[in-house]
């Protein structure tokens, strides 16, 4: 089962308190292919403009990702600026230039209409909501968004939000989304607005899913040498997608164990600037990772007042 992604390809230029890169490949949609493609084929959509390499993405094309959605427009490519601060859990957007992503209105191509697990990366919620009717019969629609679209265009985002299963946003937008400060009544207050399942990313702290009343908490894998976590949200949003439309089925048992093989996913990401570790990772550095977390978590429940 292929997944279907819309979202940004971009320029990154990106400022962490050990070192700097400049126009580096990025966008979300470029860092969830790259993850999503070690589990299934992805059609990807997105928009470049003539200042785009191309080549860049041939390590995509060989994994299995599929281009016939990537319009080449006159303009420039979509262009984001960022600093993270001494606590890499912070950071701040120094500019995002939408460039041809201002007026992109993309038609699906034929053999894209059939996908059943959509993905609606970070980008406007206007084209994410677009694309989602462009799509027959999806079974499982997760979504992305950000501080950008939180405020910049909140009734268009709720409309998005009221065609989806999944909501994955990190714990700072849960507050910004739900103006509440507790994440759990926040979360509630989401359901509200139409997805089921939320999963939020709370950096060093791991991930939370909550599926109607259930929760489950994953940390995360104890990175030693974070390098940059640009685009950790999206390659686990790749982790988790890729998973479930790789074993077909979304029940709470299985969407625990995608929550950890993209727990797995992005503590890589974040070992190297843009793409950099996830084009030489193989699936066996995943499956062991995975276990890893596994095993960090996994403990025998015995009843402290019963005898042994
Ligand atoms: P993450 O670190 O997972 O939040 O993802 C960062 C990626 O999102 C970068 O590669 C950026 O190019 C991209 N990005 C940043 N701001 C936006 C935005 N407003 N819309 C779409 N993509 C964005």
């Amino acid at each position: 089962m292929s997944v279907l992604v819309v979202g940004s390809m971009a320029y990154d230029s990106v400022i962490t308190p050990r070192d700097e890169r400049d126009q580096a490949l990025g966008g979300s949609a470029m860092f969830f292919s790259a993850a999503a493609s070690f589990f299934t084929g992805v059609d990807l959509v997105a928009v470049v403009g003539e200042d785009f390499e191309i080549k860049e993405l041939d390590f995509l094309k060989k994994r299995g990702v599929n281009l016939d959605g990537l319009a080449l427009e006159k303009g420039e490519t979509f262009r984001w600026k960022g600093r993270y601060l001494d606590d890499m859990n912070e950071r701040e957007t120094i500019y995002t230039h939408l460039n041809v992503f201002e007026h992109f209105k993309p038609s699906l191509p034929e053999h894209y209409r059939d996908n059943r697990f959509i993905f609606l990366a970070n980008i406007n919620p206007d084209l994410q909501y677009n694309v989602l009717e462009q799509v027959r019969d999806p079974q499982f629609v997760a979504m992305d968004t950000m501080n950008f679209w939180i405020t910049g265009t909140p009734e268009e985002l709720k409309q998005t939000l009221s065609k989806v299963d999944a909501l994955i946003i990190n714990d700072s937008e849960v507050r910004l989304l739900s103006d509440e400060q507790n994440i759990f009544i926040g979360a509630r207050k989401i359901q509200q607005m139409g997805p089921r399942i939320l999963i939020i990313k709370r950096g060093e702290y791991g991930a939370t899913l909550i599926h109607g009343n259930s929760y489950f908490n994953c940390p995360a894998f104890p990175v030693e040498q974070l390098f940059d976590p640009t685009g950790a949200g999206d390659t686990f949003a790749g982790g988790l997608l890729g998973y479930l439309a790789r074993t077909d089925k979304v029940d709470n048992e299985n969407l625990r164990r995608a929550v950890v093989y993209a727990t797995a996913l992005a503590s890589f990401c974040v070992e190297a600037f843009s793409a950099d570790r996830l084009k030489e990772l193989t699936t066996k550095e995943i499956q062991n990772r995975s276990e890893e977390i596994y095993h960090m978590t996994r403990f025998e429940l015995k009843n402290a007042w019963e005898k042994a």
